[in-house]
């Protein structure tokens, strides 16, 4: 048996492309939607694979709470160079496109899933019309 199990997020996040020629060159935010979806192969108990709980509360401290409202930028931007301007800076060694954002989550993520489970897939919006999807 294969349970998938998804669980919605949204936080609000600052972000420029560094060397990109286009507009998200500019410092800009969007209001990201994420969705984590959890593989479990059998029901506990209660009847659960995952309680959907437990994904909030993991999903929520290892990304959420770190990303949210922040100012992520690629390590040695121009625009990191006065990091007293954000009180809420994060460099990462990429440029945080979706997709390098869907493989560092997955990557904070995965070594936390609960025995019996496994991440199965992350999908991220950043507008209503732009979604990445990693599946694992
Ligand atoms: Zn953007």
């Amino acid at each position: 048996m294969k349970m998938l199990l998804t669980k919605k997020f949204a936080f609000e996040m600052a972000h420029a492309l560094d060397g990109y020629d286009g507009k998200c060159a500019n410092l800009h935010g969007h209001s990201y939607h994420l969705e984590v979806t959890v593989e479990g192969t059998e029901l506990n108990s209660n009847g659960m694979a995952i309680d959907f709980g437990r994904i909030k509360t993991l999903v929520q401290s290892v990304v959420i709470n770190r990303f949210d409202h922040a100012l992520v930028l690629k390590k040695g931007s121009p625009l990191a160079s006065n990091p007293n301007t954000f009180s809420n800076l994060i460099e990462v060694p990429f440029n945080p496109t979706t997709e390098n954002l869907l493989i560092h989550f997955a990557t904070l993520l995965e070594p936390q899933m609960p025995i019996g489970t496994r991440l199965h897939g992350l999908r991220l919006a950043e507008t209503d019309s732009s979604v990445a999807e990693l599946l694992l």
